[in-house]
């Protein structure tokens, strides 16, 4: 079986490749790092403009928000060549994955023209305020309210986990409005901007480094923000945070795909050469990784399928979870193969890689604690292995 797109996709796939060969910045203009996933040096503001002027950052949105109408298999396309390519389209992904997707469904137009076209062009960043201390699976208890005061909501809580809050412009804030509805029903959300008074960020180290401030604690002390903040109607929280959620999980499979690809070049050509190359075990073991990455890419073109004909795909945890746990197992088994080389621990410290949102990841090491982002977020594990119990095997809760 021979699995190809029609010609006139590979049509669109080329028109974009070209695009990306003429107008992605050069490597000696990217060398400054950005320090979160919502600070964006300059070159990767201009970058995202220049994506957004012609029509490739998000090309599924029509023109005026960066896009050119694609249909869902050019979208596919565009993504996985983005992907395989490591390229970045956004260094402030939460934004382009979950925030604007949010304010372009529920948003007003004034909200889209306020919020979402600056975060597309890059001239904002955002974060996403979802998680709080004992709410992050179980997201529906959480406990960070707003009450409505005239025209303002007074805001007191705490998020935790908010991905780059502190270099961010605004924070898409999940909050409880209404305390005595069934849980999943008195939420909204709330477009919070990080200079209001009361909102207090702190940026803390990740397992990967102390150096590494890219999640943050934030504060809601009686912070007011107006009313018109209020993205969706009172109290339809849950149906944006689903839908934010579906976003972000639709495609995410492309970037493990491509993640466990790279593995299984990166491998063979660290133990090329070596007395590791002729052991049968070892070998045994790479080439099951192989079949992974290939089992990985075959489910995701069956997701795309069902749901271009309109199905809602149900592999989509398995695809996550497979897909996630994968790259953690075949990376954990780097490390313990390759000894001292496996734990060389470059981070921060080693050369960037040109336009790839990881790229300050250079050991097995830090490729290895870095897959935890894919088990834990968008969904854990555990998480996921619940809803293939129950919607995919249609096992009792
Ligand atoms: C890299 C990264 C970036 C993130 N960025 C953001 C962000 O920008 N904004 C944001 O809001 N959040 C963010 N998060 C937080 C993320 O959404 C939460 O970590 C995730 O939802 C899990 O919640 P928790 O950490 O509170 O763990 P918990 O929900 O407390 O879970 C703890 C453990 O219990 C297990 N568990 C929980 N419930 C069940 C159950 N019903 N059945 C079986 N096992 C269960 C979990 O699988 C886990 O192993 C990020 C997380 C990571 C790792």
């Amino acid at each position: 079986m021979k699995l190809t797109f029609d010609a006139e996709t590979e049509s669109f796939r080329q028109t974009f490749v070209d695009w990306l060969e003429a107008n992605m910045p050069p490597e000696a203009a990217t060398t400054e790092r950005p320090s979160s996933t919502a600070d964006l040096p300059q070159w990767a503001r201009d970058w995202q403009r220049t994506q957004f002027d012609a029509g490739w950052l998000v090309p599924g949105n029509p023109p005026e928000y960066g896009g050119q109408n694609a249909t869902l298999i050019q979208q596919f396309i565009h993504n996985e060549v983005l992907a395989t390519r490591h390229v970045a389209d956004s260094f402030n992904p939460q934004a382009l994955g979950i925030i604007v997707p949010s304010i372009l469904t529920f948003g007003t137009e004034e909200q889209k023209e306020r919020w979402a076209i600056p975060i597309l062009r890059g001239e904002l960043t955002a974060a996403l305020g979802m998680s709080e201390p004992n709410a992050g699976s179980d997201l529906a208890g959480l406990r960070t309210k707003a009450v409505l005061d005239g025209e303002e909501f007074v805001l007191n809580g705490q998020k935790v986990w908010t991905s780059g809050a502190h270099d961010a412009d605004v924070i898409l804030t999940f909050v409880r409005t209404d305390p005595d509805a069934p849980k999943h029903k008195g939420i909204s959300c709330i477009l919070v901007p990080t200079d209001t008074e009361g909102v207090t960020r702190r940026p803390f180290g990740s397992y990967i480094s102390p150096e590494d401030l890219d999640f943050n604690e934030v504060f809601f002390d009686d912070a007011r923000v107006p009313a018109e903040n209020l993205l969706g109607p009172l109290n339809a929280g849950w149906k944006v945070a689903n839908g934010s959620l579906g976003h972000e999980r639709a495609m995410l499979w492309l970037n493990y795909s491509a993640a466990l690809d790279r593995f299984v070049d990166e491998f063979r050509n660290a133990v090329a050469g070596t007395d590791a190359a002729d052991d049968d075990r070892l070998v045994d073991w790479y080439g099951s990784v192989a079949i992974d990455a290939q089992a990985v890419k075959l489910l995701g073109y069956r997701t795309l399928a069902k749901t271009r004909r309109g199905m809602i795909p149900t592999e989509q945890s398995i695809l996550k979870l497979f897909s996630s746990e994968s790259n953690q197992d075949a990376h954990a088994r780097a490390i313990e193969e390759l000894g001292a080389l496996g734990l060389d621990h470059e981070t921060l410290s080693g050369p960037f890689r040109h336009l790839h949102l990881d790229g300050y990841m250079n050991s097995w090491f830090d490729g290895y604690l870095r897959t935890f982002a894919g088990t834990i977020a968008g969904g854990t594990s555990e998480i996921q292995r619940n809803i293939v119990a129950e919607r995919v095997l249609g096992m009792p809760r």
